[in-house]
């Protein structure tokens, strides 16, 4: 899934924090001098999949858990 600027329809690298629009790295630079106002749409990407991550590994500790249970039972 490739986001595009919203300025020139480039492919984005970065994100405005708490918004959906999408910049390349040239808008990006000529918008806001501050790239820190900016996460970089890989570090969103890297975030999600730790997040899919965690959730996955909480659902295989439930399920073992249970299944602990019913061996017990
Ligand atoms: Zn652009």
């Amino acid at each position: 899934m490739v986001k595009k600027c919203v300025d020139c329809t480039d492919e984005a690298k970065y994100k405005i924090k708490d918004t959906s629009e999408y910049y390349c790295k040239e808008c990006a630079e000529e918008h806001f001098a501050d790239l820190s106002l900016l996460i970089s749409v890989e570090e969103e990407a890297q975030r999600l999949k730790e997040y899919i991550k965690e959730k996955l590994e909480i659902n295989e500790t439930l399920k073992n858990e249970s299944n602990d249970n019913f061996r017990e039972d």
